[in-house]
């Protein structure tokens, strides 16, 4: 199947899901991962009306923002992010969804050019407590959404999570259903936060259906990576 072919039936996917989960179509968000993909394939997915990419390495990213060089487009930077690549992140990125200290979060504030607009971030929350998975632990929640706060060029928006994969729907939905419960107490905190990304091919529905904004797919649309 082409990208456009691959796009429409994850998009038709999410509709489905949200309408089973009596949620509004336009309620979850299709984050296109684009890693390590050629600039060929964000071409083809543009041209089939995707907007917003993830990618998870910051050369690779910047290469292709800059090469599209298109306001419409909306990037956001995935992956682990070390504090000495925040600079070029915070010049280039409109999202990231990995921020997991407030080290990364006041360089970021720093960082970010006073001609654009404020970051938007997550915070990624270790949701299955796995030793090899970077993100903090739900108590270290608030602390961190705090530091957030105070950084003018930084907008709070919401979590994000990878939970351990898990075959099992039911089993899936512990982590999923945790991170919505989480979710659900940062809104009512903090007006902007608006978005919960989590769900990935494999969880997409599962996620849906525990209140996912955001699903980040990469291989269902572009195919595998080498
Ligand atoms: C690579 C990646 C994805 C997409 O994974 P696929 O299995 O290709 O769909 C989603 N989220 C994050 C954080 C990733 O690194």
């Amino acid at each position: 199947m082409s990208i456009s072919q691959q796009l429409a039936t994850i998009s038709q996917q999410i509709q489905q899901y949200s309408r089973q989960a009596d949620r509004p179509i336009e309620a979850v968000k299709l984050l296109a991962v684009s890693k390590t993909k050629p600039v060929s394939a964000i071409q083809e997915a543009i041209a089939a009306g995707q907007r917003c990419f993830g990618e998870n390495y910051v050369q690779e990213g910047v290469e292709k923002i800059r090469h599209f060089a298109d306001p419409n487009l909306e990037w956001h930077f995935i992956g682990l992010l070390q504090s000495n690549k925040t600079r070029v992140v915070a010049e280039h990125f409109d999202w990231v969804q990995t921020v997991d200290r407030a080290k990364i979060a006041q360089r970021l504030n720093e960082q970010r050019p006073d001609h654009l607009p404020p970051l938007n971030v997550l915070i990624q929350i270790n949701i299955s407590d796995e030793a090899s998975k970077s993100g903090i632990t739900p108590a270290q929640m608030f602390e961190l959404a705090e530091q957030i706060q105070q950084c003018p060029r930084l907008t709070l928006r919401g979590l994000m999570a990878i939970p351990k994969p898990e075959s099992e729907p039911a089993r899936q939905k512990i982590a999923l259903a945790a991170m919505q419960a989480l979710f659900t107490q940062l809104q009512a905190r903090y007006a902007e936060v608006d978005t919960l990304s989590m769900g990935m091919s494999d969880d997409m529905q599962a996620a849906i259906e525990c209140g996912s904004t955001m699903v980040r797919i990469g291989t269902a649309i572009f195919g595998a990576r080498r």
